[in-house]
Formats: structure tokens, sequence, C-alpha cells
């Protein structure tokens, strides 16, 4: 007999047929043997209407007043599913988040869950009952209770989160396909399920746009060690598991807020080749990519960023002892790469820098909390380094810095994230040290399980800030007291100088619906601290492919580019982590690129699917 959470999503229960069905379902899984919670989210696209029924009397609507309305939905679908359970003669019972006891933060609209009560959840199992509980929703204390919602998609965050309290045997998601699939069936029909994936891939892959997960939910099944299976409520199939390793012993209080960093580690061994103003179109990454993988040369991260004038800089690190043929690729290819400059053109410049260091924070606390990112800036500011290159994922912050710099940089990095400063974290930092992109074991899967698409996303610019130390603490502490995470930020390789001080232009993306208020914000600190110009381009798109077997294998980034090139499609960003590649193009061309990227990769299956309407 096990204890097993099943969650439901809003086209599984969108009619009185498909809650009649799930109705079934958990019925024959209690037969079975098994204890049953359900948690389920509203009808079908209940939310989407509340949301738009309160943008009709508010432009801006409370968020207080919101997290009521929306809670409204679920609380409908425990009701009904509850009762068609019963009338399959299984005894039932429907509990609210609040109920329950769902402790969340007091953070309307995006509250992380802090603590479940399981007492009451426990008596009625032992009953014999199945719990059907909201999804979605908790309470901000046990005094005021008041309504707290965890974000849009964040049902599969309570169901995850019900099952690390209850430590359920496993979690199963039921929604419209038959598991988590090479790509979004909609938008690519070809797209193939697999069987199983890491939880470090599906968390970029659900953070960089595929919703069949909420990356919160994920997050909690690897801290925890839920087993998680993504299944469809039409059929038997067996769907995908998402596998985690065996995690250290952690407490169930603060369950979403647990220590954002697990690890400092750093790499001495790296340096950085640049190309300074190639031009801006199409095909040129993939040309010069395309060489280096020919070349069999390994490149760790990637950035490039487009600038004023239309030239772009591309960045990339290797492994020091692969430099020279690094630099080589680059020399060769660099008279081939001319960009116009008013009435002459000039070739595109190799700036190469040794004695580079890469150091990292990495923990899965950190989703969604921009105040870690910030913080390690803030951090490395205070000790006086300077960061030449910054590179984010999911769970895993990186800045390339002076190699001089190095020991000071980890010192007050373990001290601001109480990272123990024992023989075994030193030992572990040599052990990765001179890998590169080696924090992930090798994988037997090939190197790009999946692509996503993220289409709400904007792109920030901030022309000619100064490059001294504290910079990006500034910019991007402003942005996490405002609660606005950022994703793919990039400085400019060249410097320009303007009023005597070396200034560069750094990028980033945010979510789109928090584009405006961070220009504006920007705009602000830009007057104040004597930045430039601040430009947000809202029409992008963000296509990505991630699979830990691309970590060692040279070429996976070049195919990506090389695809996206054949198509025409213009390159607007590069930003690279360990296990993913992202690229910005022109919003119109989001679908092409992914159904390219897609094909490219041999992702494509024959089967076509067909998501239920
Ligand atoms: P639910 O209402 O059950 O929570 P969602 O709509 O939130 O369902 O998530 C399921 C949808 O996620 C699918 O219909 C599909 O369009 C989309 N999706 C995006 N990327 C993927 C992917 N890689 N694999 C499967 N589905 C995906
Ligand atoms: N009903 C909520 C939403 O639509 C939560 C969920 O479905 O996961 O966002
Ligand atoms: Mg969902």
């Amino acid at each position: 007999m096990a204890l097993i959470v099943q969650k439901y999503g809003g086209s599984s229960v969108g009619s009185v047929e498909r809650i009649q069905a799930v109705a079934q379902r958990v019925y024959k899984t209690v037969k079975a043997g098994n204890s049953v919670v359900v948690v389920v989210s509203a009808m079908g696209k209940t939310t989407d209407g509340l949301v738009k029924l309160a943008h009709e009397i508010s432009k801006n609507p409370n968020r207080r007043e919101m997290d009521m309305l929306l809670s409204t939905g679920e609380q409908v679908s425990i009701a009904v599913v509850s009762m068609a359970l019963d009338e399959l003669g299984q005894p039932a019972i429907s509990l609210t988040g609040a109920q329950v006891g769902i402790v969340t933060e007091a953070e309307h609209t995006r509250a992380r869950i802090l603590d479940i009560k399981t007492d009451r959840l426990k008596r009625h199992l032992k009953e014999g009952k199945v719990v059907v509980v909201a999804g979605f929703q908790g309470i901000s204390s046990l005094e005021e209770w008041e309504i707290t919602t965890l974000g849009r998609g964040g049902s599969d965050t309570s169901a995850v989160a019900l099952a690390a309290a209850l430590r359920a045997d496993f979690c199963e998601i039921y929604t419209d396909v038959p598991g988590i699939l090479t790509t979004d069936p909609r938008l690519v029909p070809e797209a193939q399920l697999m069987e199983e994936i890491t939880s470090d891939e599906m968390l970029e892959l659900a953070s960089l746009g595929a919703k069949v997960l909420h990356p919160r939910a994920v997050e909690i099944a690897r801290n925890y060690g839920v087993p998680l299976v993504v299944r469809s409520s039409w059929t038997d199939q067996p769907g995908t598991w998402v596998t985690s390793p065996k995690p250290q012993e952690r407490s169930l209080l603060n369950l979403e807020i647990a220590r954002p960093v697990d690890d400092v580690q750093f790499d001495t061994d790296q340096a950085k080749v640049a190309l300074l103003r190639v031009p801006d179109k199409p095909g040129v990454a993939a040309r010069l990519f395309g060489e280096i993988a020919r070349q069999n040369v390994d490149v760790d991260l990637i950035i490039q960023s487009i600038h004023e004038g239309n030239t772009n800089d591309i960045a990339f690190t290797v492994t020091t002892p692969i430099l020279k043929r690094a630099e080589a690729v680059a020399a060769a290819i660099a008279p081939a790469l001319r960009s116009q400059k008013s009435a002459e053109s000039t070739e595109a410049e190799v700036m190469v820098q040794q004695e580079i260091a890469k150091i990292s924070i990495s923990g899965a606390g950190m989703i969604g909390r921009p105040g870690v990112a910030a913080q390690m800036f803030i951090t490395l500011a205070e000790a006086g380094v300077n960061i030449q290159m910054i590179s984010t994922s999911e769970v895993k912050v990186s800045c390339v810095v002076d190699a001089a710099q190095c020991d000071r940089a980890i010192a007050a990095l373990r001290e601001a994230f109480e990272i123990e400063d024992e023989e075994t974290g030193r030992q572990r930092d040599k052990e990765t040290r001179g890998q590169g992109r080696n924090s992930f074991p090798p994988s037997a899967h090939p190197p790009v399980r999946g692509v996503a698409l993220d289409m709400n996303q904007a792109r920030l610019a901030i022309r000619q800030v100064p490059d001294r130390a504290g910079m990006a603490a500034k910019l991007f502490g402003l942005l996490a007291q405002h609660n606005i995470s950022v994703d793919m930020i990039i400085q400019s390789q060249r410097c320009r100088i303007v009023d005597g001080i070396p200034r560069r232009d750094i990028a980033f993306t945010v979510a789109r619906m928090d584009g405006e208020a961070a220009k504006k914000m920007l705009q602000q600190a830009a007057e104040e601290f004597g930045w430039g110009e601040v430009v947000l381009d809202n029409a992008i798109a963000k296509v990505s492919i991630v699979g830990a077997g691309m970590v060692g294998q040279p070429g996976v980034a070049a195919k990506m580019f090389e695809a996206i090139a054949q198509h025409q499609i213009n390159i607007q960003m590069i930003a690279t982590s360990e296990i993913k590649i992202s690229c910005v193009v022109d919003q119109e061309q989001g679908v092409k690129a992914l159904q390219v990227i897609h094909a490219a990769f041999g992702l494509a299956g024959t089967e076509k699917f067909v998501v239920p309407a």
C-alpha cells in the first residue's frame, strides 16, 4: 500500500465527463490498496476568466483581492470532485488550503510555501477518505487566514509540496499531454515523449518556457527527493519520471525558502576569447562556432550581445590548455567578419584574456529569488572584485573574474552564503577545478533533451555603465528589491571611454510583465549614477536547448546556431550555462526557430501528438 498524491490540471477537470473520469481513476487507485490525496486546479480556463474579470474592473487590481478572487476557482473543483467520488461510493472530503493548513509567505499572488500542517490530512486518510485539496492556494498565517496564491501554474507546486510534507511514496501530475515531451507539442506536433528526465534538466526546461511543470514543483521534488511523474489523464500510459539524486535530509519547515545556496565553486583554469565588432546579421555565430567545433574545441560559457551601431561582441571561455587552438580559430575567421562602419568596413578584433577564474554559486533554492544573484554581486563588490562575465541558470550563477582575485572572492562568498570552509569543501573544488563544464555527471542521453520557447520575455539594455566593481551589484540589487528576476545577463566585451571613465553596455532579459517597471526604475537609477540610455524591447522570443549531455561535448552550440542561421534568423543575444544554451531572436521568428532547432537535433518523431481540445 502506498500513499500517492495525484494532481489534476485545469483541462483534466474541465467538464463533467472529465471530472467523472478523474473520480474513476482515483477510485481505482484506492481500490488497488493505496491512500490518495488529490490536488486539483480550477476547471478549464476558469483562472484566466477571473483574471480578465478583475482587469475589467481595475487596471491594477489590488493583489490581496486578486488572491481572494483567483482562489475561488479551485474551491469549485474540490467540491465537485469530492461529489463525483461520493457518487462512486468512495468517501471523500474537500479541503481548501486554509483548512489543510498550507502556510505561505504573506506575498500575495506569488507566495512561497513555508509549512504544511499534516494532522488533519492524516486523520481523514486514516478514516479511509480521499482528501481533495485545492491547489495554488494557502494562507499567510494561522491567525489571520489571509488567502494567498502561489503564482500561475502553482497547483503543481501545491501537489509536490504536499507529497514532501506527507512523505508520500510518489506524486503524479495528470495533464493533457502524455508526459514531458522534447518540446511543446502544440508548436511542434512531432515532439517525442521522454521516459525520464533529470530534475536539473527539467528545472531549466520549466523555467525557460515549458509550462508542463511549474519550476518550483521541480525544485521541491529535487530538494526533498519526491518521486515525480507527469502523465495524461486521458490514457493509462506510464508518462515521464523526473529523477533526482538522493538529497540530504532537510527540514520541512520553510519548505520553499530553505537555504538558497548549497555550494560555492571555482575554476581557475579558464581563458576568455572575445571577438569585438562582428556584424549583426544571421550566420555569424554559426560560422564562428561551426569552425570551433570542427577543431574539436569545447567551449564553456558563450555570450553575445548587440550594440549601438549594430555590431556585436561574442565572447567565450575555454580551458587554458586549448586556448591556443581557440585563439587561432578566432583569428583565422576575424578578417571575414567585416562590419560596415559609416563608409569604411572594419574587421572584427580578437581579444584574449588569460588568468581569469570562473566562480559559481549553486543551489535549487535560488529559483525565482532574484535577491540571491544580487547578493552574489554585492558580496563581490564589497570584496572589490570586478565582474567580467556573468552566466545565469536557474540553479547557478557564475561570474568570470580576474584569477588574482579568486581566493578573495571565494572567501567572501562562502561567508555570505554560510558555506562551510572545511576540508571537504576544498576537496570538492579541487575535483571540479580545471574541468570546465564538469559539475554535472556524464549523461547517457543525447546532448540535447529538450527545446523550449519563452514568448513572455523582454530585453533591457543599459548603455555606458561604468566598468568598475559594484555596478552589477547596484543594478541587480535594485531589480531584486522590486522582486524582478533577470536572466541572460550580458556585459559587452568592449570598453568605451566616456568622460574619462571606461564603460560597457549591459543587457539582460526579464519577464515581459516586469519590463516597464524595470525600465522606469533603471531610468531613475541611470540619472542618479550617470549611466547612459535604457532601452526596452518587448518583441523578443527566447529559444533554449537543455541537456546534461552537452557537458564536454564540442559542437552543440554550433549546431544550434547553424540551424537558426540556415533560416535567416538573426541572433540578438546568446547566453549559456552548463546545461543550456539560450538565444534571443525576433519575436515573430520564435516559433520557427524552435521548430528548426528541434529538427536539427533529431528530436522529432514520426508520430504526431494532438493535444485534446
Ligand atoms: P495543466 O492545466 O494540466 O496544469 P498546463 O497547460 O499547465 O496543464 O501544461 C500542459 C501544457 O504544457 C501542454 O498542453 C503543452 O502545450 C505545454 N508544454 C510546453 N512544453 C511542453 C513539453 N516539453 N512537454 C509537454 N508539454 C509541454
Ligand atoms: N488555476 C491556477 C492557474 O491557472 C493554478 C494552476 O492551474 O496550476 O494558474
Ligand atoms: Mg499547469
